[in-house]
């Protein structure tokens, strides 16, 4: 099982080092870890992560490859922090940034590139949902993103958007029925992470779904009794 941690953009040096040394301490699991803080602590979790089964990303990457894009990190520069992962197409980013399918299509390419894995985010509005567009807009999401990129060289996360947050999980026949479809669309060759609000009562449920290979984390992998409790679930 994959389990992801999106500290978003929380945590100061000090705040990060406590948080992860609670997590590696208390770690019992063969679970895959990926923790994904921001930009400026990327170094700081790597060191603190180095001897353990605990990778690290970046939450995201620019859209070029290099040069005058201030603000902007590359691919390749994630993967020279460090790190082995990067989150693409994260609802907030879609949200605040207003990025599209096709710049996160162009991203999942310069992070294969990089040697990076790029955990790719999708999922529908409550409004979609609500209108019966679910699977529609799922395949539309990965039509164009997986446009000439190797799918399972890939992650995907299914986040229903009005699920990030709030507090709000799918339910699980929502969560097998997307995960079904995204899990044909491939032929099975991609791992697939369910995203939406799973704190450590909902998870052990989650995980054990079928063709649900791991979960992505927000609020409550900030909490370190929260997030080793997920981590630890037991493969049976
Ligand atoms: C996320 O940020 O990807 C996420 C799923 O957040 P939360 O767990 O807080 O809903």
């Amino acid at each position: 099982m994959i389990i992801a941690a999106n500290w978003k953009m929380n945590l100061t040096q000090k705040q990060a080092v406590s948080l992860i040394n609670s997590i590696a301490n208390n770690l019992n699991t063969k679970n895959n870890i990926l923790i994904f803080p921001s930009f400026t602590l990327i170094e700081t979790v790597k060191k603190l992560t180095s001897q353990k089964t605990i990778f690290v990303g970046a939450q995201d990457c620019s859209v070029n490859s290099s040069g005058a894009y201030t603000g902007e990190v590359s691919a390749e520069q994630v993967k020279d922090s460090g790190c082995n992962y990067v989150i693409l197409g994260h609802s907030e980013r879609r949200k605040y940034h207003n990025e599209t399918d096709l710049q996160i299509n162009k991203k999942a390419k310069l992070a294969i590139k990089s040697d990076l894995t790029p955990l790719i985010c999708i999922g529908e509005t409550l409004e979609q949902r609500k209108t019966n567009q679910t699977i529609k807009v799922i395949k539309a999401q990965l039509d164009e993103i997986y446009t000439e990129v190797d799918a399972s060289r890939t992650i995907i996360a299914y986040e229903p958007v009005w699920a990030i947050g709030t507090g709000l999980t799918a339910k699980n026949e929502e969560i097998i029925e997307v995960h079904n479809y995204i899990n044909d669309y491939f032929s099975g060759k991609v791992r697939i992470l369910y995203g939406g609000s799973v704190n450590e009562q909902n998870s052990d449920e989650i995980l054990a779904l079928k063709n649900v290979s791991g979960v992505l984390v927000g609020g409550a992998s900030l909490v370190a009794e929260k997030f080793i409790k997920i981590a630890n679930f037991l493969q049976k």
